[in-house]
């Protein structure tokens, strides 16, 4: 049995662009964004606003992280302490820890099987707990019907923050992931479509937030040699009104992230193209579902997911150990404990709304995922869905 032969920690090298800035940037010894010269631009400014114009965005502010870039955003626009927070309960931890940070309350809401939101959950959720603000996370790249999202948002007068961790490069209706919010978070943590190691950006069209935003981060009183930012006087007005909890990007990161931006492109592609040969692959296998996109989202397969649906909950461990020993990490959102970057809303113990959450639960329970890198080829797609499938029959009872 062939085991496959290649690391998933592998990472794309940073262009050779950005590795020629980033040493300018180290030969000067000006790392930190505002030290700067009399003519001396700044990468980060530079970063921001070509990001800005990517996804078609006034303001871009960039941040430490990105649960950083969605902590100030709630920050922004959360009213008082306890302000409920809904987000989809199929999540990455930062997500509710931002709001936590932010003072919010978290209002889990249903996922179904299109690994998105659920819209009458929703208002259901909305509606019994009085709650105005919704972070979604657009999951492993799972793009909610948008137009459904949005009407039901402006009904009942809710403020959208769209989580884009795992949707920069994708579309909805042929405009960027991102650009249908009220503020939306990225992150270049080098799991993600771009990579500096750690990094947040933060877009908005609001200048209000974005110069709130700009003061949270900690730009003393730089702010002027922003080039994405609220003109200089707006966020003059609120500087001493708003703390610096001091979460800037540095100019090093941003140098390694500006030539990544114009690779998105072509890196989507190359992620599609191992995504449908695994997806393919996983497709004529005995018990295995896969999830269906909607039409109008134009994705970023960064990252693959499956229910295991022949499997009994106690033979996961069995078939995900066999994936592991073939050189294949497969994760999986049911186990009853976090494991590495995976876990659920009930390993979450410092929640302190409790919903039930029938439909997440049982969408969640075999529900398995196996991150692409991108320097894979396509043949190496076929052979980890060879390794699942052998994995999945030889788990399999009689
Ligand atoms: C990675 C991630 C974040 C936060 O990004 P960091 O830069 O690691 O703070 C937020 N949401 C989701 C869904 C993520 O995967």
């Amino acid at each position: 049995m062939r085991e496959f032969p290649r690391s998933f920690t592998e990472q794309q090298p940073i262009p050779a662009a950005g590795i020629e800035r980033a040493t300018e940037v180290m030969a000067s010894g000006k790392l930190h964004r505002y030290n700067l010269g009399p003519g001396e631009t700044d990468d980060a400014a530079l970063l921001e606003q070509e990001f800005a114009g990517y996804v078609g965005r006034r303001y871009c502010v960039a941040c430490n992280s990105g649960g950083f870039a969605l902590h100030i955003a709630l920050r922004a626009l959360l009213p008082e302490r306890g302000t409920p927070v809904l987000c989809n309960a199929f999540t990455l931890s930062p997500v509710p820890g931002a709001i936590h940070n932010a003072g919010g309350v978290t209002v889990p809401v249903e996922t179904d099987e299109s690994l998105t939101i659920d819209c009458d959950d929703l208002r259901l959720a909305a509606e019994t707990h009085d709650a105005r603000f919704l972070v979604l996370t657009h999951m492993r790249g799972h793009i909610a019907d948008m137009d459904a999202v949005a009407a039901l948002c402006a009904e009942l007068g809710i403020t959208l923050i769209e989580d884009c961790a795992h949707t920069m490069g994708a579309y909805w209706r042929n405009r960027p992931s991102g650009a249908h919010g009220t503020a939306a978070c990225f992150s270049t943590q080098s799991n993600k479509h771009i990579n500096s190691g750690e990094g947040g950006l933060l877009v908005t069209d609001d200048a209000e937030l974005a110069a709130r935003a700009v003061l949270y981060t900690g730009s003393y009183m730089f702010y002027d040699s922003h080039l994405a930012a609220p003109p200089r006087a707006r966020v003059g007005e609120l500087s001493g009104e708003i703390p610096n909890y001091s979460g800037r990007m540095d100019r090093l990161r941003a140098a390694l992230l500006r030539p990544q931006l114009s690779e998105l492109e072509a890196r989507r592609e190359h992620w599609n193209a191992l995504y449908r040969r695994l997806e393919g692959r996983l497709a004529q296998a005995d018990g295995i579902t896969l999830p269906q996109r909607h039409a109008a989202a134009e994705y970023v397969g960064s990252s693959l997911q499956f229910w295991a649906e022949g499997l009994a909950l106690e033979q996961f461990p069995d078939f995900i150990s066999r994936c592991a020993d073939r050189g294949v990490p497969v994760a999986w959102f049911g186990n009853p404990s976090a494991r590495g970057y995976t876990s659920n809303f009930r390993h979450w113990r410092y929640l302190s709304v409790e919903r039930a959450l029938p439909k997440t639960q049982n969408v969640l329970s075999r529900l398995c995922d196996i991150r692409l890198p991108l320097t894979f080829t396509e043949e190496d797609c076929a052979l980890i869905g060879e390794i699942i499938d052998d994995s999945l029959q030889a788990t399999r009872p009689e």
